[in-house]
């Protein structure tokens, strides 16, 4: 047979029901450890590996279905689950870096990964540049002889910056560098970012890999070696690994996220187009529509767009910006995204015409005509 589509993949690479009595889904191994049938197992326990079990957060039946699906899925050789995308992140970072090496990263990237380049790795000796990153040349520019690093986010998740990744891989191949990218954005199903050369893809899979919004959970994935070397030190001895039935849950995410994600990109369309059509909107962020000004990168780099946009306002600043919010009824106020729900936060953007006011938006499964009808009526008010 040829290879499977994504789907496919999503619903059955992975699983084995013949182990389990014919269940489709695995069960959820909820035990700490393993015990073997005589003591010369147990003496050759960490040989034995894969074959047997022994203790879970070396690795768990469950987690491995889970990772198993994900590393097929982002065209990788192998994932390692985490308790939340930062430990993913954190874990991915010191990974690649030691005491007195340099790090160039995306200056727009997610708030707590930027405030652990910033005020935590300086306590280890490592410095971090940070880059806007739209033209490849400002990361030569920032690269020095100690760099060992390019920390990408591409979408980046607020104001939707693209990082030219097969050019930016390439300046890092030539001097050695390792790079990381937060895909947590676009996910597997919208790009595959190995395919451009990246060696270590991340994801925040609270978000959309799960979409359900009952899991923080964050997974690493790259090649074997790599991924073998940062299972042993940051997996096992930093130690913060995914609870078995946190993965369950994830693996139940993940077995619907192409259909989720083709729903995100239709309906998060629809409502950006209404929002630029809108007389009190200035600008709409979203790497999908054609006024973003990447948006043919996007269009090189990714096979569609997520949910996540946003979106400011003309004026009134963020009074304003809090009372069309206030009078939403079907988005939730809150933080993360990526779930079945919709969410509003209220959100300020540097523009040429100043400080302006307005949303982060996270786009959900409902009918999107609801969805429409609500941002109208609160728009108009
Ligand atoms: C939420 C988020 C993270 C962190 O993930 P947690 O699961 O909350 O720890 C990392 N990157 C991006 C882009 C995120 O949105």
């Amino acid at each position: 047979m040829k290879n499977p589509g994504f789907s496919t993949m999503c619903a059955h690479l992975g699983d084995d029901p013949a182990r389990f009595h014919g269940a489709p889904t695995p069960p959820i191994y909820q035990n700490s450890l393993f015990t073997q049938p005589d003591t010369e197992s147990f003496f050759r326990r960490t040989e034995l590996r894969p074959e047997i079990y022994d203790y879970t957060r070396v690795a768990n039946p469950t987690t491995d279905v889970l990772e198993t699906k994900l590393a097929a899925l982002e065209r990788t050789e192998a994932c390692r689950a985490f308790g939340s995308g930062m430990a993913a992140v954190s874990a991915a970072i010191l990974d690649a870096v030691r005491t007195g090496d340099h790090i160039v990263a995306v200056e727009t990237s997610y708030g707590p990964t930027r405030q652990f380049l910033k005020a935590y790795l300086p306590q280890l000796g490592i410095e971090t540049t940070f880059v806007q990153g739209a033209d490849p040349s400002e990361f030569l520019e920032a690269t020095r002889p100690n760099t060992r690093l390019y920390y990408l986010e591409s979408p980046s998740s607020l104001v939707f910056h693209l990082q030219d990744l097969p050019a930016v891989c390439e300046l890092a191949r030539d001097r050695g560098i390792v790079t990381a990218i937060d895909n947590s954005w676009a996910t597997p199903y919208f790009q595959n970012p190995t395919e451009f050369g990246v060696d270590l893809v991340i994801h925040s899979a609270t978000k959309y890999l799960c979409g359900h919004s009952d899991v923080v959970a964050g997974v690493v994935m790259g090649n074997r070696e790599r991924m073998q070397k940062l299972t042993v030190q940051e997996g096992f001895l930093l130690g913060g690994i995914l609870d078995p039935f946190a993965a369950w849950l994830l693996l139940r995410g993940v077995r619907t996220l192409g259909v989720r994600m083709d729903r995100h990109q239709q309906s998060a369309g629809k409502v950006a187009d209404f929002l630029e059509a809108h007389p009190r909107v200035a600008r709409v962020y979203w790497p999908g529509l054609a006024s973003h000004p990447q948006y043919e990168l996007g269009r090189r780099l990714m096979r569609g767009n997520s949910g996540l946009l946003s979106v400011a306002l003309k004026d009134g600043g963020r009074e304003a910006a809090c009372r069309v919010i206030d009078r939403l009824h079907y988005f939730g106020i809150g933080v993360s995204w990526g779930g079945f729900e919709s969410l509003a936060i209220p959100m300020s953007f540097a523009e040429p015409e100043g400080r302006l006011w307005g949303a982060r938006i996270s786009v959900g499964l409902e009918d999107v005509d609801d969805l429409l009808a609500d941002l109208e009526q609160a728009l108009d008010s």
